[in-house]
């Protein structure tokens, strides 16, 4: 070997060495801000997930960061060489790291140990055991935009077979998030009888009281009407807009501040108890999430923008 050789070797060598030192120093950093985080969820009690969420069987993990990397939330880490659930509360249970593990070592779950979930039971259709009450979106068991919107829309075919001339509706839509919008687009194609009732100001549902700014991860959803949403990636904000610019054009009709608050199922229909009065509907669609409604308190003042009940803002 000449000298010229002996030098190459050593500066592979040297390369090889510096490659393997800075990555072990990256996934050690990387391990001690997952430490910390977890540490932080537990002292502040925040150790379960509100929806669905990942669970990692650790004797399938390789501890190959897939997930971490593939996480826009940093809800996942690496803790003693495999993958944990670091910040359950910051999970919002889309699933990217669970398709981005290469050994498929995650599975999405609702509930925990501690804390159970129903999931309604429901046909293909997304019709209840209550034939004519029909359920999408999250509260069916589908945390996600696309999902929601999807079910909604299909659940409307459906709904739009049922119709009854001898009752004032066709359908009641409750809510107005991705699952109750796109239902109501649905209703406006099959040319359905509807009201759409949102307890809120404002549509959206979830989407509406994501923190400033957050960035919603979702694939191209086929909206009835309007045809297809196309983001990937998207604020809030434009996601917001992009949906009161549909709800604009379609002509669909919402009724904001109207809170459901009762069904009855009476003979071949429903009457649905509202805060606006009953509505008589042949067939009805819950889609009303999972976040429920703050429980407010009754004050004088609490009304004033600066009151909030949900954090909308990391500093605030
Ligand atoms: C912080 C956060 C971040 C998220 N990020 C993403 C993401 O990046 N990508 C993604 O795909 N998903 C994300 N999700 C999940 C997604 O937002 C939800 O899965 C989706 O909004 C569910 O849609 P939905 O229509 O079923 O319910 P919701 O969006 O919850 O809408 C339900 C609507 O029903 C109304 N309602 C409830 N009860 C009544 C009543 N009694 N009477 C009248 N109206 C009522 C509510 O006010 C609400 O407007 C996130 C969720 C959260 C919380
Ligand atoms: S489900 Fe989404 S938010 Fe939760 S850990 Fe996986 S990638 Fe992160």
């Amino acid at each position: 070997m000449t000298d010229a050789d002996l030098m190459l070797s050593l500066i592979y060598a040297g390369l090889v060495l510096a490659a393997v030192l800075s990555y072990s120093w990256l996934r050690r950093r990387a391990e001690i801000a997952s430490r910390r985080s977890l540490a932080d969820s537990e002292e502040a009690g925040l150790t379960e997930a509100p929806s669905l969420h990942p669970v990692v069987d650790p004797a399938i993990c390789i501890g190959s960061g897939g997930c971490v990397r593939a996480c826009p939330e940093k809800a996942i880490g690496i803790v003693d060489g495999k993958a944990v659930l670091v910040s359950p509360a910051a999970c919002i249970g889309h699933g990217a790291c669970a398709a981005a593990c290469p050994v498929e070592a995650i599975s999405l779950v609702f509930g925990s140990e501690r804390r159970g979930v129903d999931i309604p039971e429901v046909t293909p259709e997304f019709e209840s055991n209550v034939p004519g009450l029909y359920i999408a979106g999250e509260l069916g068991g589908m945390g996600l935009i696309r999902k929601a919107a999807e079910q909604g829309r299909q659940a409307m075919a459906s709904i739009a077979r049922r119709r009854d001339p001898s009752f004032d509706l066709d359908v009641v839509i409750v809510g107005a998030g991705p699952a109750g919008i796109a239902a109501g687009l649905g209703a406006i194609e099959a040319r359905l009888r509807y009201a759409l009732i949102e307890q809120e100001e404002g549509l959206g549902g979830s989407v509406l009281h994501y923190p400033r700014r957050k960035i919603a991860m979702t694939a191209p959803v086929n909206l009835p009407v309007v045809g297809q949403m196309r983001f990937v990636e998207v604020s809030k904000e434009k996601l917001l807009d992009f949906w009161l610019d549909i709800v604009r054009r379609a002509r669909l009709q919402i009724r904001y501040g109207v809170r459901m608050e009762g069904v009855e199922c009476d003979g071949a229909g429903f009457s649905v108890h509202t805060t606006a009065g009953v509505l008589r509907t042949r067939s009805v669609l819950l889609a009303i999430g999972r976040r429920g409604t703050p429980r407010k308190l009754g004050v004088p003042g609490e009304e004033l923008p600066k009151v909030v009940y949900r954090v909308l803002d990391p500093e605030q």
